[in-house]
């Protein structure tokens, strides 16, 4: 984990979320930057731990935060070019995301296989 990661995860554990969730940006506009996966992964899930400890603005920060490195990261994965920032915060192109029961990593929400560990879901959740 980069040192970046590491301090937004002591803020994180600090209960500075509003702090933690600019840390988490940095690090994921860097992360896009270099194409780095690993890094907008880890970063993805960071900012879901700061979505699920946190609430209001910060909360809703970090969702988005989470949703857009993830998006970003099957950006990359799928070699297509990456739109701009706020086309991606503020469109319609924002991907909705679940959270794997069984690894606990972030995924888009009609996903019926984690793309982590091939946890399966049944068709009705
Ligand atoms: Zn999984």
């Amino acid at each position: 984990m980069s040192s970046e990661l590491n301090r937004a995860d002591a803020e994180l554990a600090a209960g500075k979320y509003g702090k933690a969730l600019r840390i988490a940006w940095n690090v994921v506009l860097d992360a896009l930057r270099h194409k780095d996966v690993e890094v907008l992964r880890q970063a993805a899930d960071l900012s879901t731990r700061i979505a699920e400890a946190s609430s209001g603005k910060d909360r809703e920060g970090a969702e988005q935060l989470a949703r857009y490195a993830i998006a970003s990261i099957d950006d990359i994965d799928n070699g297509t070019t990456q739109p701009s920032f706020w086309q991606r915060v503020l469109g319609k192109s924002a991907i909705p995301t679940k959270k794997c029961p069984d690894c606990a990593e972030t995924i888009k929400r009609e996903a019926q296989v984690c793309r982590f560990c091939g946890y399966r879901y049944s068709p009705s959740e």
